[in-house]
Formats: C-alpha cells, structure tokens, sequence
C-alpha cells in the first residue's frame, strides 16, 4: 500500500525558535520577558516597535537558526512515523536566506535518518503535495490542500479550524497506534492510520 506522506514543519513545530529569539532579545535588551506575557500573539507584537529591527536582524544571524533546541520527543518519533509514512520538512526558509545552510545542519544533526531529499525549502507552502501537514502556522495550513494538523503555540491557541496537538507525544499519538501520549486533550485521530 502507498504510504501516506506527512510534512512536517521545522521552526516552532520542531525546534524552539521562539525560545531562542526570546532569549536573545532578553539579552540584548536587559530584561526578562516570559512567553505567558505574550501568550495569543507573536513576541514580535508584544515588542515595542522600536525593538522589531532587532528581532529582524537577530533572525538574520548565520548561526540563529543553528543550535535551536530540538522539541522532547521529537526526534524518536519522527523516526518512528517514518517507518510508516512518507516524511519531509517543509520549511518556509525564504523568508530567512540566510537560514538555508544552518537549518541543513541542523537536520543533518538532529535527524539524520530523513534523508536531504526529503527537505522541501518554500516561500509559499500551498505548493506542497502531501497528505498531512504538521505546523504551527495556521495561515500555512489555511492554504494547504492536505489535513492540516495545528501544532500548539502561543501565538495560535484561538485557532479552532484545525485538530490540535500539543506537543510530539501528540504527534504519535494521532498518527500512530500504541503512541506514549496521553490523551488528556481528546486529540483527533487520522482516520486512516496505519497499524504497527
Ligand atoms: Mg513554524
């Protein structure tokens, strides 16, 4: 049977690419700004406008996208949803060239089990042919012609157009039978999952 194929994205739904921007604006500007302080928005809407170019040029740094840290769990179920789907990271690096060699690095690191191949760099991510796509961005899944499963940020907890899940014990939960998670949030399931 033809496998179902699932693109996941990197920034937020992968790796903690707010928490690093948040630390490094912490930093730069002496303070100690917590993520529930802008809980519902981007901290790029929390920020006073005179501190966006810094945001900006903070992601413009070669190394910022570099070391962000890889969500728990992750990694081990990637690797277990590609025994049984095909897998690519979807990434809208466009918007950051200079992210293009250090997001390769880090996936090099991170998941070397998903080969190059499968790393889809897009500006616009309603070009993607897949059946399931796992992002943070819910404008990202408005345009894709897949299920868009909504993995839960701070900026996107009102959306209520997309199943949700919260984090990747989640993930293997909805995609996989016999997953970790708990099912405290009620996730949807896939409605055609395949069986270990
Ligand atoms: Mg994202």
């Amino acid at each position: 049977m033809k496998k179902q194929r699932i693109c996941v994205d990197m920034d937020d739904t992968m790796c903690d690419t707010v928490g690093e921007h948040l630390a490094r604006y912490n930093a730069e500007h002496g303070v100690n700004v917590l993520r529930e302080q802008f809980h519902g928005q981007w901290l790029w809407d929390f920020v006073p406008e005179e501190h966006r170019p810094f945001l900006k040029k903070t992601m413009s740094c070669d190394d910022f996208f570099e070391d962000l840290d890889v969500f728990p769990h992750a990694v081990r179920v990637l690797e277990r949803l590609q025994q049984h789907y095909e897998i690519y990271i979807a990434t809208a690096a466009m918007i950051f060239p200079n992210s293009f060699a250090s997001k390769y690095r880090w996936l090099q690191r991170h998941v070397p089990f998903i080969s190059s191949d499968q790393y889809v760099y897009c500006g616009d991510k309603s070009i993607l042919h897949a059946d399931y796509l796992i992002d943070d961005i819910p404008g990202y899944l408005d345009r894709f012609m897949g299920q868009g499963v909504l993995f839960t940020q701070g900026h996107n907890v009102s959306n209520t157009k997309y199943p949700r899940v919260k984090d990747w014990l989640e993930v293997e939960e909805y995609f996989l039978p016999g997953g970790k998670a708990r099912t405290e949030s009620g996730v949807p399931r896939a409605e055609e999952r395949p069986q270990d």
